[in-house]
């Protein structure tokens, strides 16, 4: 655990994807862009992380590569593998936001010192209380038509949970599609995700209307600094509403608590900046009775083993996760072997590290941007 990291390489990729899908903030048709950084130790040993931005949501992907090659780079190369905690402290405020950045990189130290350890991710934090996680598919297609061969999969595969994805297209078109949904599909526990599509002139109204589909959460459905709005609306439903681009880190989740803006959060290493963050903030909510939900952006398989790994050491997330693009909506993901789910169930890797590595070769297939900085390691600071 004395080992150094040695070298830092950092890719951009555009990944190609089955279908397009549009969400409240916006629409993704063609590829996503992800980031993936590798750390190497000095006795060869490799970590890997995925920086999944959405230029909407939470940053763009040209500035995840640019915090990692350019601001991260320095304090990360030459470093100690056991200081993962004050390799992240510098990392956090040597360059503002991007969190995405930050999970990457938190994930490759980890994956790192797992695989040098011989324990998986979830052992390093905190240790495991589940084997497998609920897997939530999302509908999102602005064609109704076009997702219904998607439910018939995820029915045949033994997924039972969805999340609609609305406020894109009109107030009929979520009624509609929540109508077929609940008298086609009946055994699926249906969830609502607004990504702030609503106007808050109209929101409560909408809102309440969905509610009478009882869905099992309704999220953010205004914009995210319309916190008071989140709140009033809360008051309004009896369906417990989850905030989402309201609550990025634990500072968001101090202000939503204290405005009592939502019932439970969807928490993403995306919008933490990292595995460690993600479970300060599930324990805040759970420390006053907020449910957690294991949310995710359009990632790969590299981000959705990190959330894995960190849902599985987090008992305070109850809701499940949605990490279904790799499978779902990826045209081709880039692990070596395909990131597991079994009967609707992610199955929680028991091998060191992440438990499955990237295949390189993919990587340099859809690398549009590489960098592997300075061939010596630079000096601190
Ligand atoms: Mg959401």
């Amino acid at each position: 655990m004395s080992q150094k990291i040695t070298a830092m390489a950092v890719w951009h990729l555009q990944l190609p994807v089955n279908a397009r899908r549009d969400h409240g903030i916006g629409s993704v048709e063609h590829s996503v862009d992800i980031v993936v950084v590798r750390l190497t130790s000095e006795d060869g040993t490799v970590g890997y992380g995925e920086a999944s931005s959405w230029s909407v949501f939470t940053g763009s992907a040209e500035a995840s590569f640019a915090a990692l090659d350019r601001y991260m780079r320095p304090h990360v190369v030459g470093r100690e593998i056991g200081d993962r905690s004050a390799i992240m402290a510098d990392a956090t405020y040597c360059v503002a936001h991007c969190t995405e950045a930050k999970a990457a990189l938190e994930t490759a130290l980890l994956d790192l010192q797992g695989r040098i350890a011989g324990l998986p991710v979830w052992a390093l934090i905190g240790g495991k209380c589940r084997d497998s996680i609920p897997l939530s598919c999302s509908i999102a297609d602005p064609d109704f038509e076009k997702d219904v061969p998607l439910m018939d999969r995820l029915r045949e595969d033994g997924v039972r949970i969805i999340k609609v994805k609305t406020g894109f297209k009109g107030h009929a078109y979520d009624m509609m599609r929540m109508e077929r949904l609940r008298k086609e599909y009946p055994e699926f526990d249906i969830r609502v995700d607004y990504n702030q599509g609503l106007h808050h002139d109209n929101a409560l109204q909408c809102v309440q209307d969905i509610a009478q589909f009882a869905p099992t959460f309704i999220e953010q459905p205004v914009k995210a600094h319309l916190r008071s709005l989140m709140a009033h609306i809360r008051d309004s439903i009896d369906i417990p509403l989850l905030a989402d681009e309201s609550v990025f880190g634990p500072e968001d989740m101090q202000t939503a608590i204290n405005m009592g803006i939502a019932d439970g959060v969807s928490i993403k290493i995306m919008k933490t900046g990292g595995l460690t963050r993600a479970q300060t903030v599930a324990r805040m909510a759970n420390s006053v009775g907020m449910s957690a939900y294991g949310g995710d952006m359009f990632e790969a398989g590299i981000a959705h083993l990190a959330g894995t790994h960190m849902i599985a050491a987090t008992p305070e997330i109850t809701l499940g996760c949605e990490f279904y693009q790799a499978s779902y909506f990826l045209v081709e993901d880039i692990l070596e072997t395909p990131f597991e789910i079994q009967n609707g169930q992610v199955i929680v890797p028991q091998t060191p590290g992440l438990g499955i590595k990237p295949d390189e070769d993919k990587i340099a297939k859809y690398a549009i941007h590489t960098s592997t900085g300075p061939t010596q390691g630079m000096s601190n600071g």
